[in-house]
């Protein structure tokens, strides 16, 4: 059955929650310019976060149907790569306005199977556009080399060439951006790609997909398949698939990364993430704690690069009650209501495990500061709420510090010198991101220098750097060698050719007419 969806259409699946599983629609496969429905006989429920209602249906791709895809994917590509890069980016332009377009009915599906509030989807989006608009003008970056006489009457260059097929695996928590992190620089380039969106919230990308066929992506360019660890394990597995971008867990993640890396794929990982926050006692105070509490607690907590530690130099003291006030002010709801500040959980699960996160800190000597379990939403009562919690006197050996809670629980340590304080976010596993609070430029310049994480924050809480730079996870947030988006995305879908010629001006040649022009 060949089903086109619209955005439209999408945007009805939104007003009717109460829909049943059974009568809930299914997302289809994109294979080949087709939504296509799946035949599959195994199907995963996608709900509402804040109320438990099911929204869409997801199908475990058949092998078949990823056959399909990847072969979709593979036949597309000789005629795409070969497309002139103009036109190529011509489809990115297209693509961009699109996306604006339809901003608001990306939004509201975001919110719908993700969670988070209106603002913060509308981010998620906006944030995957940026990298849509840098896939616009990819030539200055993908420009090779050129070197003259190398030996007498020979130069050297080398170009940068797509790959072939690619494949994308995404997480739960941006689900219009991750996925706008991978195939629009991917196939900008001249690869085909594979997407495999989150099977909890695939509906920003089928909506994204939609509108890159409307901008003008060939049948075949982008394919979306669906499903759980089987879906990965085809796509790790497919001898025609030549490279992976992965975004999500730890556990996830280093599977992949050897998975794929054993079976002669490139890949890229990027994971979990602790990310620490040094407040210096000559930090802004108001400043500071607005800081903290929209980085900790915004979005729920489920962002790779929330704060999730608080290192005080000199003791939590001083900033207790500020940061107590504030985050008691937040307020906890559906994403939908413009008075939520804090959404819900992804699922039950994923509360449950940040709830018994905190309680072990409290087991094992942490002063909770403020609980957010037991958060009641009134008319949303089945959904999966966690109010903004605060845990203090937090060492690096409770469980609280050491796992990644996605959630939003900030936990608090202390530390006598910023020396120490470098040394405690050295020391954890995680390098994703960074941020130091501070008026002292000697002690940022040290921080900036000596701390061990990708992605450093100076009075900045969340340092994702923009498209033209490349998201540069560090230590046990990153496998691989070739960055997410910028240069380093670009390369990681590329690679170099080098073609050294020889055009010697020699005796034999001199004076002669090229062969072919006599008559
Ligand atoms: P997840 O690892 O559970 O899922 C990510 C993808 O991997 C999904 O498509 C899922 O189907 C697949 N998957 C999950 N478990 C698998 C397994 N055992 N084998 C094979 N495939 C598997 O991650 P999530 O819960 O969706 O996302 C949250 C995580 O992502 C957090 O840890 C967060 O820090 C991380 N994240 C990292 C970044 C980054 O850039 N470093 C960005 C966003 C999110």
């Amino acid at each position: 059955i060949v089903c086109r969806i619209n955005v439209a259409s999408v945007r009805c699946f939104a007003s009717q929650p109460e829909l049943a599983t059974h009568t809930a629609p299914s997302v289809k496969l994109l294979i080949d310019g087709e939504f296509v429905e799946s035949q599959a006989t195994e199907w995963v429920d996608v709900t509402n976060p804040a109320t438990q209602e099911v929204v869409s249906r997801l199908p475990e791709t058949t092998t078949g149907e990823f056959n399909a895809a990847v072969q979709a994917a593979k036949e597309a590509f000789p005629k795409w790569r070969s497309t002139p890069l103009p036109t190529r980016s011509r489809v990115m332009f297209k693509f961009q306005e699109l996306i604006r377009k339809n901003m608001d009915e990306l939004a509201a599906n975001v919110t719908l199977e993700q969670g988070k509030t209106l603002p913060d989807a509308k981010g998620d989006v906006f944030r995957g556009l940026e990298v849509v608009e840098y896939a616009c003008n990819l030539a200055p970056d993908l420009m090779g080399d050129y070197i003259e006489n190398v030996s007498t009457g020979m130069d050297t260059y080398s170009v940068r060439q797509p790959l072939g097929v690619v494949a994308g695996i995404c997480p739960f928590n941006f689900p219009a951006m991750i996925p706008l992190w991978m195939f629009p620089i991917a196939c900008t380039v001249g690869n085909t790609f594979v997407l495999k969106p989150s099977e909890k919230d695939p509906g920003a990308a089928m909506m994204l997909a939609e509108l890159a066929l409307e901008a003008g992506l060939p049948r075949g360019v982008l394919n979306i398949v669906h499903g759980t660890h089987g879906t990965v394990n085809r796509i790790l597995d497919h001898p025609d698939i030549k490279a992976v971008s992965f975004v999500g867990s730890d556990r996830a993640g280093r599977y992949i990364y050897e998975r794929g890396s054993a079976n002669g794929k490139r890949v890229q990982a990027n994971m979990g993430a602790k990310n620490h926050a040094v407040i210096l006692p000559d930090a802004n105070p108001e400043a500071t704690v607005a800081a903290l509490t929209g980085a900790a607690f915004g979005a729920a907590g489920q962002r790779c690069m929330a704060i999730s530690a608080a290192v005080f130099v000199g003791g939590i003291e001083p900033w207790k009650d500020a940061l107590l006030s504030r985050a008691k002010a937040l307020n906890v709801g559906p994403g939908a209501a413009s008075s939520t500040d804090v959404g819900p959980l992804i699922t039950p699960e994923a509360r449950d495990r940040a709830a018994n996160l905190i309680q072990s800190g409290v087991d094992q000597g942490a002063e909770l500061l403020l609980d957010g379990r037991g958060v009641k939403v009134p008319g949303f009562e089945l959904g999966n709420f966690l109010g903004p919690s605060l845990l203090s006197g937090v060492n690096p050996s409770m469980d609280c510090y050491k796992e990644e809670i996605f959630g939003p629980v900030l936990v608090c340590l202390e530390a006598e010198t910023l020396d120490e304080a470098i040394s405690i976010v050295n020391s954890n596993e995680h390098g994703n991101g960074t941020a130091l609070f501070t008026r002292s430029g000697p002690a940022a310049r040290k921080f900036q220098n000596e701390v061990e994480v990708g992605m450093v924050g100076i009075n900045v809480p969340i340092p994702v750097p923009l498209p033209f730079f490349s998201f540069t996870g560090w230590r046990g947030s990153f496998h691989g060698d070739l960055h997410m988006y910028g240069k380093a995305g670009l390369q990681f879908f590329t690679q170099a050719k080098t073609i050294t010629t020889n055009w010697k001006d020699t005796d034999d040649q001199r004076g002669k007419r090229a062969p072919g022009l006599d008559a």
